[in-house]
């Protein structure tokens, strides 16, 4: 028997470990298996809308494996040490020979990962390991000089050179598979782990299934795409894909992605475009993680750059921002967001950052972590890549003296207050001047400002010019 170990990755057409386990299963026939680690999950932020997001899909995944003969067990067990034993115990009550799963790069997974195949090729099960969460192996795209890219510009070059180059085809949904007397394992409504914060899964906003993906990602593809790159910094205009939570679990692969531009857009230089390009800083991000691993244990990318700095911990400044009750209104309306979808949008999380770390001077792991415990699509190296390119101490991070100043993000970006509106409504009745005055803000029930923005602005580049 073949076994494949889903993560994240619940989705059957280009998953790589999936399709040779049943390439190679002949006769012997697959199972598959998911683990539910409640403990591990606590351990690494695992938001509550995430986890419910995830088990929507596992249920999904599960009726698309059942078409193929292929039963879906499930472990539940506190933590990564508990299951690489009960993985094993499966292994063998089935008779498993190979174990087949697709790479992840942080470094629990890593760890998780090694220790599991130690453990079965013990026994004498193989393992069979695959890049599939990327459209170009990790690591895989060095310089000319085979070394590792530091900075985003020339990675996305070389990076879009090599795919054009080898065009990495996807692959399809395996064949079905010989039925075998392996019933499936239930999967738990609702899994009470040490994290209950934050929003509850919104299934209106990202309904479960490979269906709802592929619809979301083709209506993205012919309505939006063309204005993506003018219109994706207003947070009020949506025109962004609203993939991320799908790319987070592995519903949807980047390849994915590329295929249906290729395929719906029209556009001859389809390829050059803005959004490709990020789906490349995911994709870099990864890269990063795997260069340099001592970033998996919160280490900035640029030390002495962090050195220099003095973090400082202010409950009530870390409550208030947490709260979205900072007295920016741009910045409350974003964590707002956050607190009440499970999702924010890419501008409000580059100024909601630069206010914590810039402004605020508090420690960016501070706000990663909170950000980890919200959103639906937390994804550990895109967000320490996110919070470490605000704190300027990332790869090709934002340069220190960029400090994002929340009234003139707002007129750019919430031209007519819209956004703030409708995340603080007790500001609806002003005009987008007034939302950010405090003599009419705080009189609408707003908080003052907790910060003076002009010194502390003043006192972050000093601390940063001290490098
Ligand atoms: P689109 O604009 O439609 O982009 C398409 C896809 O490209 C996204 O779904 C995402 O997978 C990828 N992408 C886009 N921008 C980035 C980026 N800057 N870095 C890496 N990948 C990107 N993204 C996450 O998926 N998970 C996180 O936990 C996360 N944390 C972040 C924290 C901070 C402080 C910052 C500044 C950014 C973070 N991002 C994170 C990146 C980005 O904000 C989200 O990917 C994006 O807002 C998702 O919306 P979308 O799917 O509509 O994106």
């Amino acid at each position: 028997m073949k076994l494949v170990w889903f993560r994240n990755d619940l989705r059957i057409v280009d998953h790589h470990a999936l399709f040779y386990a049943c390439q190679s299963a002949g006769s012997e026939g697959v199972i598959a298996v998911a683990a539910i680690t409640p403990v591990q999950w606590e351990k690494q932020d695992e938001s509550k809308s995430r986890v419910q997001f995830w088990l929507a899909n596992l249920r999904s995944l599960q009726e698309q494996l059942a078409l193929l003969n292929i039963p879906l067990k499930i472990i539940c067990t506190p933590d990564n040490e508990s299951l690489i034993g009960e993985l094993l115990k499966l292994a063998v009550e089935h008779s498993v020979t190979a174990i087949f799963f697709n790479r992840e790069y942080p470094a629990y997974e890593q760890q998780r990962d090694k220790q599991v195949v130690d453990k079965l090729n013990l026994q004498g099960i193989a393992s069979h390991l695959f890049d599939s969460d990327l459209v170009l192996p990790a690591g895989s795209v060095l310089s000319q000089k085979g070394e590792p890219y530091r900075v985003f510009t020339p990675y996305s070059r070389a990076w879009r050179k090599r795919y054009l180059s080898e065009m990495p085809e996807l692959l399809p949904a395996p064949e079905k598979q010989v039925s075998i007397p392996v019933l499936s394992d239930s999967i738990p409504d609702e899994i009470n782990y040490g994290i209950s914060i934050g929003a509850d899964w919104q299934p209106d906003l990202w309904p479960a299934g490979a269906e709802c993906a592929h619809s979301k990602l083709k209506q993205f593809v012919l309505n939006k795409h063309e204005i993506y790159a003018e219109q994706r910094d207003f947070p009020i205009l949506q025109a962004t894909s609203g993939l991320s939570p799908y790319l987070s679990v592995g519903v949807l692969s980047v390849r994915q992605c590329l295929a249906a531009l290729r395929v719906y857009s029209h556009d001859p230089e389809w390829f050059y475009q803005q959004w490709v390009t990020e789906l490349i800083w995911r994709e870099f991000y990864r890269h990063t993680l795997v260069q340099w691993p001592e970033m998996n244990l919160w280490q900035p990318f640029k030390p002495d750059i962090e050195e220099k700095l003095c973090w400082h911990y202010d409950e009530g400044l870390f409550s208030a921002w947490c709260q979205g009750e900072t007295g920016f209104a741009i910045v409350d309306a974003g964590m707002k967001q956050l607190l009440e979808t499970g999702f924010m949008h890419n501008r409000l999380r580059m100024v909601c950052a630069s206010f914590l770390t810039k402004l605020l001077r508090q420690d960016w792991r501070l706000g990663a972590r909170f950000f980890m415990r919200h959103l639906t699509d937390g994804d550990f190296s895109s967000n320490i890549g996110g919070w470490q390119w605000s704190a300027s101490v990332g790869a090709d991070a934002a340069p220190y003296f960029r400090i994002f100043n929340p009234l003139r993000q707002a007129v750019r970006f919430d031209p007519k207050g819209e956004f703030v509106a409708r995340w603080l409504p007790e500001l609806a009745g002003l005009n987008s001047t007034q939302q950010h005055d405090p003599l009419f803000a705080i009189p609408a029930g707003r908080p003052a400002p907790i910060i003076d923005y002009a010194l502390e602005r003043g006192l972050s580049i000093e601390a940063y010019n001290r490098h």
